[in-house]
């Protein structure tokens, strides 16, 4: 039988955790079981990194917080101001250098039913030192993706747009399915049968010295990516976003995620497709650790 608690859960440390405008401790940070959020899947969340002490395009994921909730048909009752507070708060006060934030958002226990109804929003921010997703190893050598029976739903299926908790059941169970078949990912079509995505980055693809990657028409178009794609302009590095055949993945040199946690990740192999950590990789790594840091001066 599976336990369902974890001695060194989440659940079970010290510090505090922003709550509906307030500091409450850790421990205390709960909900009731009937919670509209829980059963139907209505809740929103952002990720955000902290780099010697200080957040990495903030007001980007606090603005798509809002963006997550309007998209799922609700308000948050904190300003885009009071979150930003609230989360650099939350970081002053744990002492995080190196570390990961993460905001959520959810409908409350005012009535169990498909309907919205009027229940309440709720929001909470909680930050903990994580300085890296994967290790230096896999840093330097990439990671191994397995490509993954499930696929990301259409536009007219599910709120693609949102970073919201419900489209993360796929992302669930193609992780999972590839972590027991060995792999370090999974790597997503779309509903058309285009290459989509990590489960928790947005993939690049690198043929000679031109950058390409999937157009971000039913996936989250992440932040990290438009920063690549930014940095990609100053180095002079070329980028093609189209829709990229699964077919067409042994024909690139070189291949990346890109996220906030993940931050640049080269990737090894997609299935039996290998691919060398190379020259723009490389300077796409270098180009991201020196704006992150340059960033927070
Ligand atoms: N796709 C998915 C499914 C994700 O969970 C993430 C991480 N938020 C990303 C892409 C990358 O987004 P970002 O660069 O904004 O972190």
């Amino acid at each position: 039988m599976t336990r369902a608690v974890n001695v060194s859960a989440l659940d079970d440390r010290d510090g505090v955790i922003w709550l509906d405008g307030r500091f409450v401790p850790w421990r205390d940070a709960r909900l009731h079981v009937l919670t509209h959020g829980l059963h139907y899947g209505g809740s929103v969340f952002e990720g955000e990194r902290v780099y010697d002490g200080r957040i990495f395009k903030l007001a980007e994921h606090t603005r798509r917080l809002h963006e997550s909730a309007r998209e799922l048909g609700y308000q948050l009752p904190f300003t885009v101001a009071e979150l930003n507070e609230a989360t650099l708060e939350a970081v002053r006060r744990h002492g995080i250098d190196n570390g990961y934030v993460r905001p959520v958002a959810w409908r409350g226990s005012e009535h169990i039913s498909v309907s919205s109804g009027d229940t309440s929003v709720h929001v909470a921010i909680a930050t903990w030192e994580w300085p890296h997703v994967f290790s230096a190893d896999a840093k330097e050598r990439g990671i191994r993706l397995g490509a993954s029976r499930w696929r990301r739903p259409s536009p007219e299926t599910a709120p693609v747009r949102a970073k919201a908790a419900s489209l993360y059941n796929i992302c669930t169970l193609a992780r999972d399915a590839a972590h027991r078949a060995g792999f370090d990912d999974a790597l997503l079509l779309d509903y058309r049968g285009y290459v989509a995505e990590a489960t928790g980055a947005n993939l690049f693809l690198v043929a000679g010295e031109t950058l390409h990657t999937p157009v971000a028409d039913c996936f989250l178009a992440g932040i990290t990516r438009r920063t690549v794609l930014d940095l990609a302009a100053d180095l002079g590095i070329q980028v093609v976003e189209r829709h990229i055949l699964p077919r067409e993945l042994g024909e690139f040199d070189e291949c990346f995620l890109t996220g906030t946690a993940y931050e640049i990740q080269p990737v090894r192999a997609i299935d039996g497709h290998e691919y060398r950590v190379g020259k723009t990789t490389t300077a796409v790594t270098e180009a991201y650790s020196q704006l992150v840091h340059q960033a927070m001066a």
